[in-house]
């Protein structure tokens, strides 16, 4: 099968050209994300393999089709960048990879939070620099502490046991109960109660409707005076602007972050001989309780291999017409 792959890094063709191996899948992989203008690239390809950031709308998916693509393959979990009903009403099929290595992004999540709360990033600056005063480097056990998990699926549910190792008291926001954290003590609350219990509010649950701009104005004034905010999850389950009057005002403790509502156009790129015009990602770039990183939760060789893997099974089931276990059904 002629695959168009967009968005790729040369860690994607390495393990997706080690997953094709021994089939017959041609794999053309393209640097640039997809868009409307960019989807001419697909023409005489059967699929397209795309990543986070790339633009299945209404518009790309419609020169998609007229080229002759039948199959969306999302090498990722999200599939909020494509439009479902659109591409379902032009009889494109969609695939995704549900799971790939939900560890990958639940240990980077912790690591976030250490990071941040014991000041790692800064420590080893200084240490650099021969400096090995430790003013200004204070943290907090997180022992006894409160952590808040909005979403309790996949990676919430692992985020959840690891900080249960650490002797922290698990809260919880989701409508589906996972037995996996009842089982281990989680209690499941109300957004506002988990809000305004929790030392860590830490978010996993998927951009959708109702999540969109979940934390804003409102919510982070619910939210513990001094708390610390980790968005693993979308960028735009977040209002930014909101948060940094949050942070001005000293209302929000720390903010971690891998995903960021604009991240489209700088995330995956190297920014840094150039302007960053984007001034909401530069002012959270100068707080120093701030700790952001570029969408790299999931970059494990594991969580690479398994969606090269799965994305290889879904090409080959498309192709020999078998059932296809990660398709998105509409919504
Ligand atoms: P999942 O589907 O297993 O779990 C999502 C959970 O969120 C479900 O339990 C669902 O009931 C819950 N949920 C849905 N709407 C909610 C709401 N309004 N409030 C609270 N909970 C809600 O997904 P997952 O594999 O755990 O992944 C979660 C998200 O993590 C993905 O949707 C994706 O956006 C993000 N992700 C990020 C990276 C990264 O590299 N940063 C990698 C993979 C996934």
């Amino acid at each position: 099968m002629r695959v168009a792959v967009f968005s790729t890094k040369p860690y994607d063709r390495e393990f997706l050209d080690a997953a094709a191996r021994g089939t017959k899948h041609d794999l053309r992989y393209y640097e640039t994300r997809l868009t409307a203008d960019t989807a001419p690239l697909a023409k005489g390809c059967d699929a397209v393999c795309i990543f986070v950031n790339d633009e299945a709308d209404a518009a790309a998916l419609g020169v998609l089709a007229a080229e002759g693509v039948k199959l969306v393959a999302c090498r990722c979990a999200g599939f909020n960048q494509v439009d479902i009903d659109e591409a379902h009403k032009l009889g494109l099929t969609v695939v995704r990879v549900p799971a790939y290595s939900p560890h990958a992004v639940a240990e980077h999540t912790v690591g976030l939070l250490l990071a941040l709360n014991r000041h790692i990033p800064r420590a080893y600056n200084r240490v650099r620099d021969g400096n090995f005063q430790l003013d200004g480097l204070m943290g907090f056990d997180l022992f006894n502490k409160t952590v808040g998990v909005v979403g309790t699926g996949k990676i919430g549910a692992l985020a959840a046991k690891i900080l249960h190792g650490f002797g922290c008291r698990i809260l919880a926001f989701d409508s589906y109960i996972n037995p996996d954290c009842t089982a281990i003590g989680v209690d499941y609350v109300g957004l506002d109660e988990l809000l305004a219990q929790s030392d860590v509010v830490t978010l996993h649950c998927p951009l959708t409707p109702e999540t969109n701009k979940l934390i804003n104005e409102k919510t982070l004034a619910k939210m513990k005076p001094g708390a610390m905010l980790i968005n693993t999850s979308r960028g735009d389950v977040i209002d930014t602007r909101a948060v940094i009057d949050a942070l001005k005002s000293r209302r929000l403790g720390y903010l971690a972050l891998d995903v960021y509502e604009e991240e489209e156009h700088y995330f995956f790129e190297d920014f840094s001989g150039r302007v960053i015009e984007d001034d909401v990602l530069a002012r959270l770039m100068t707080f120093p309780n701030v700790l952001i990183t570029g969408h790299q939760a999931f970059l494990t060789r594991e969580a690479i291999g398994n969606i090269a893997s799965t994305v290889i099974d879904s090409l080959t089931n498309f192709e020999e017409g078998r059932p296809l276990p990660n398709k998105v059904e509409k919504s």
